[in-house]
């Protein structure tokens, strides 16, 4: 960009010319070119919103019957199955799986509790306990 008066090189914020002190016109072209960068970012952030919204649904998805399967199944397997649960209760999975699962280790919690209650308030022994139904089961 150059001052129309002497020719001088300008800045783009320039409002006068440092030379000559012409005000400086500013061209049609600049205008219309700062318009369509104005719509275009609008467009851009408009797009990833819907993409997330597309995202959402799936995590709000049913599990299918065979997922439940598959899941119980594996939570059949000794101490693989609670960490899979602990990971399946924090991560980010189907908010199905998510709530199966911390459900699941609120009643294992639940269980222990209940348990310990038995154990010191009751005197409960537990060991007397197995000693006797392998008694009753060996006789
Ligand atoms: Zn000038």
């Amino acid at each position: 960009m150059e001052c129309n008066n002497c020719g001088t090189a300008l800045n783009p914020n320039d409002m006068f010319c440092p030379s000559c002190g012409t005000p400086v016109a500013k061209p049609v072209a600049a205008v219309s070119e700062s318009l369509p960068a104005w719509t275009e970012p609008d467009e851009e952030t408009t797009a990833p919103q819907k993409r997330s919204m597309k995202r959402a649904p799936a995590r709000n998805e049913v599990m299918s019957v065979g997922e439940v399967i598959v899941m119980f199944l594996l939570q059949a397997i000794p101490l693989v199955g609670l960490i899979l649960t602990f990971v399946w209760a924090f991560g980010g999975g189907k908010k199905m799986r998510k709530n199966i699962a911390a459900a699941q280790l609120i009643l294992i919690l639940l269980a222990i509790g209940v348990y310990a209650i038995l154990l010191k308030y009751m005197g409960f022994d537990f060991e007397m306990m197995l000693d006797n139904l392998l008694n009753v089961l060996t006789y």
